[in-house]
């Protein structure tokens, strides 16, 4: 069993905490709010009263904190974990924070001769309660190895998604996959409604196309993903159907801002040529007017 500091006991940071006492290991915790630390030292936890104190004689350094200021300030502001640390401890982010502040935390560790990883989480704080999160674990072979059996008492899957920085990255990506769905989710739905089109129908219509089931595992894999922008269905027809999308909903007045937005992009990929090549060539398009290609 190890001795693990925890810093940050929040709405997340609290249950997977407990996770670790209830694990058996001797947990360090430390949360600017001291009411926070209470019902961890009654099931067993050290209460430390700064970051520097709960890195102390820690093996783990684990950090659940709201923003990449915080974590930076946790780990290098006054009483900082930094001043705890023991030279072979190990310091994981399971924060959601911006990559490029893991980036230049990770770096800042190194010179001070510490190792540190990310292993930001998905779900709840219900699945932190029971142990179920999603762990996407960014850190060298030898980080994961060590880290993996104190971040299996939290997590009930892990992701290794490659070195340091990589976790933040994964999440990152996720997340703006599933909130921006959630925007164009609800412009479908209210579509549907300004139509008198029963929602359950168009469900039952999306579960077997790429509305419901998403592109990465159905349009592309057969053709952008190959290279094979031959169409199976036109870009330009694509662009055509989502025009006749927006001019109903424009009479409707049902407002579709991520539908115009994707207007645009179909819009320049035609004025690029692309409007003969099949609709997965959007990817192509966004690719290089990134730079990417
Ligand atoms: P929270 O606001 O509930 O908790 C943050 C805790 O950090 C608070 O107790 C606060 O007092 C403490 N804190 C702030 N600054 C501190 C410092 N310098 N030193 C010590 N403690 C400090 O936030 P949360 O919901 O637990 O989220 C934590 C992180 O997990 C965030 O980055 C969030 O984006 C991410 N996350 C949250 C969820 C969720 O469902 N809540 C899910 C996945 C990831």
């Amino acid at each position: 069993m190890a001795t693990i500091g925890f810093i940050g006991l929040g709405q997340m940071g609290q249950p997977m905490a407990r996770r670790l006492i209830d694990a058996g290991h001797a947990v360090r915790v430390h949360d600017v709010v001291e009411d926070a630390m209470q019902p961890l030292v009654a099931a067993g936890a050290t209460g430390c009263p700064d970051a520097a104190d709960a890195a102390t004689g820690a093996e783990f350094v684990i950090t659940m904190l709201p923003n990449g200021t915080l974590v930076e300030r946790a780990l290098f502001g006054e009483r900082g974990a930094a001043q705890g640390l023991e030279p072979g401890s190990l310091v994981i982010d399971m924060s959601t924070v911006h990559p490029f502040e893991t980036d230049a935390l990770i770096a800042r560790m190194a010179g001070a001769g510490f190792s540190m990883m990310d292993c930001p989480v998905g779900r709840t704080s219900e699945a932190a309660k029971t142990g179920s999160l999603l762990l996407l674990a960014g850190g060298t072979p030898d980080q994961i190895e060590r880290a993996e059996p104190v971040l299996r008492c939290m997590g009930s899957e892990m992701v290794v998604a490659g070195g340091p920085g990589m976790g933040i990255r994964v999440k990152l990506v996720n997340n703006y996959m599933s909130i921006a769905l959630n925007a164009l989710s609800a412009e479908a739905a209210t579509l549907c409604e300004g139509l008198g089109l029963p929602f359950a129908t168009a469900l039952e219509v999306m579960q077997g196309t790429p509305a419901g089931r998403g592109h990465f595992t159905t349009t592309w894999p057969a053709k952008v993903l190959q290279n094979d922008l031959t169409p199976s269905f036109k870009l330009d027809l694509a662009h055509k159907d989502l025009g006749l999308a927006l001019d109903v909903a424009n009479q409707l007045h049902v407002t579709l801002p991520m539908g115009a937005a994707a207007r645009e992009s179909y819009n320049q990929a035609r004025a690029r040529g692309r409007g003969g090549q099949d609709w997965t060539a959007l990817l192509a398009h966004l690719r290089e007017a990134s730079g990417l290609s």
